[in-house]
């Protein structure tokens, strides 16, 4: 009888093997003014350098009109006024003129066609950011809690982000030859063929990986998402540890039940002196157990899932070199962002600013580009800092300066007090369309209306002030953590939805699917007689979520997956 024949490795890793360093013929195609796009394979290593290839999906009737997105990486969303107001700067001249906050504490600029993209990259480099791996094979942008309100350990918190997400940077040179040299490497040449990261090894992650740190009770970055999470536990205002949370992910796809959302299991206590090797060995395992035959099938959730937590437990310990202690209580109450302003533990001010659906524009009587770029112009001293609830915090605020940022951010019409609704508050979608090539249905560009509209039918029931996270994406992919929300609408086809209800506010349980597909303009009728039943059947102060998990969701037929 003859053994079975190992499964087939994809193509990406393939090419991954063939071309190491990741250069592709990036150089080479940027470098001929006749091109307006990249190869396929391209793309691919496109991804790892931060960017992806797409097309303007408005104008496809008409043509096929090449545009590229390219993400900083930007530990923790910390931006100083300087960086800031060089990322405003490219947005005007490169892209579209918006500066999209991403679910992962970066900026995204869309719209770049081929020719700006290299000038656009380097003057990233020259405000001391990257892009490499904010997308591709390898850890993406690491998350570290943006807010400074609740406890001085947020530094020493923040600073062990930034440290594992240095080193867990891919060391090819291909990045500084491509965008900062503006060079092909030959791929041919023996060092670049036989190039093996020190970390990654030769073909990099199975998929992407992704590392955030938390600090309880506030879980503003959704920590049981990611694949690595760090949750602080904190002692007099001081870090004594981390609880490892190991395995989570949002990504899934329509009618493969294969793939699914999965919270993080939280593995063990260890010290913070060993945060690298932790991180080096989770991101290790990833590397070693995952499934390179499957993208879909590829990342660490489904490692977690398969081996289980006894074997992540050993494997952290012999790979780190440590013995996970048990883990240390906490709890998570909440994962929104504070707005307006506040005081920080450390005395000085911060605003936190609602950025509708994580666009910063200038649009209608806000002008919030504007704005923002003269507060990033007149007070240097002021720190820019992105979170994961795509909003902006200016932290490091002086008593002096309080008052002229908010003269000038009302100059422009940017309000700081009751900025927004409190279901727009609530409420996150990833882009969609026309940018993202994978979206089945509108998202950012449909949450805001459909928003509005539920509202009314709340103020109708009389839940007109109750908070109901509510988020959208374009693709069962997850970009927004639509598997978090109270309600999720998650794209099937044009003005079609998948609709998920029952997840908290704390960011700890996933919510269920409820119905297979609805059409947009039946939404409100079939969401009205559910609010009218939890406002009449809730128990006190009981969330939507939490009721539709309790009662509501227990009494449906199983939708399909
Ligand atoms: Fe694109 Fe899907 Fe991500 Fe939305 S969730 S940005 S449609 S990949």
């Amino acid at each position: 009888m003859s053994a079975e024949a190992p499964a087939k490795l994809t193509h990406n890793e393939e090419i991954k093997a063939a071309i190491p360093t990741l250069a592709g013929t990036i150089a080479a195609t940027f470098n001929d003014p006749a091109n307006d796009h990249f190869s396929d394979d391209d793309n691919q290593f496109l991804k790892f350098h931060g960017s992806y290839q797409q097309d303007d999906r408005d104008l496809r009737k008409t043509g096929k009109k090449y545009i590229m997105m390219i993400r900083g990486r930007i530990p923790g969303g910390v931006m100083t006024a300087k960086q800031y107001g060089v990322f405003d700067t490219l947005a005007s001249k490169y892209g579209n003129n918006t500066l999209r906050i991403t679910t992962r504490q970066s900026i995204q600029f869309h719209g770049v066609v081929l020719s700006g993209l290299r000038p656009l990259v380097k003057a990233i480099n020259e405000s001391l950011l990257s892009t490499l791996a904010a997308c591709g094979d390898v850890n993406r942008n690491v998350l570290a809690p943006p807010t400074p309100a609740y406890t001085k350990a947020r530094e020493q918190v923040y600073a062990d982000a930034h440290k594992v997400a240095m080193a867990l940077a891919p060391e090819t040179k291909a990045y500084h030859s491509i965008w900062i040299d503006g060079v092909q490497i030959d791929n041919d040449a023996a060092e670049n063929k036989n190039f093996v990261d020190p970390l990654y090894g030769a073909t990099y992650l199975p998929r992407k990986f992704k590392v955030a740190f938390v600090i309880p009770p506030v879980n503003d970055l959704d920590l049981y998402t990611n694949c690595l999470g760090f949750i602080a536990v904190v002692e007099n205002d001081n870090l004594i540890g981390y609880n490892l949370a190991v395995g989570g992910g949002m990504g899934r796809s329509h009618g493969n039940e294969a793939t699914y959302a999965r919270l993080a299991d939280v593995i063990g206590f260890f010290t913070p002196d060993k945060v690298v090797e932790v991180a080096k060995a989770v991101l290790t395992i990833h590397r070693d157990f995952g499934d390179r035959t499957d993208r879909k099938h590829a990342r660490l959730k489904y490692v977690v899932a398969e081996r289980g937590v006894k074997f992540m437990q050993d494997e952290v310990n012999k790979r780190a070199g440590i013995t996970l202690a048990p883990n240390t209580p906490y709890k998570f109450t909440t994962t929104a962002d504070l707005l307006g302003w506040r005081k920080a533990v450390d005395g000085s001010w911060f605003l936190g600013l609602f950025v509708s659906m994580g666009r910063v524009k200038d649009a209608g009587g806000a002008k919030m580009k504007t704005a923002l770029r003269h507060v990033a112009d007149a007070f240097q001293g002021v720190e820019f800092r992105l979170t994961a609830n795509q909003n902006i915090i200016l932290a490091n605020v002086s008593e002096e300066d309080k008052h002229p940022i908010n003269m000038l951010l009302a100059a422009y019409g940017v309000k700081t007090e009751n900025q927004t609704t409190i279901l727009h508050a609530a409420s996150m979608a990833c882009p969609s369309l026309p940018t993202c090539g994978l979206g089945l249905a509108e998202s950012e560009r449909y949450l805001p209306g459909l928003i509005d509209r539920l509202q009314k039918v709340c103020d109708d029931l009389g839940l007109g002030s109750e908070e109901i996270i509510i988020r959208s994406t374009g693709c069962p992919n997850g970009c927004a953590r639509p598997y978090m929300a109270e309600i999720a609408f998650v794209g099937k086809a044009p003005g079609r939805y998948q609709v998920w209800l029952g997840g908290n506010a704390s960011g700890t349980r996933l919510n269920r699917v409820w119905k297979d597909v609805m059409k947009d303009p039946d939404i409100e009728n079939e969401l009205r007689p559910v609010l009218a039943r939890f406002a009449k059947e809730r128990n006190a102060n009981e969330r939507f979520g939490d009721w539709c998990d309790r009662v509501f969701l227990n009494e449906q037929p199983a939708a399909a997956n």
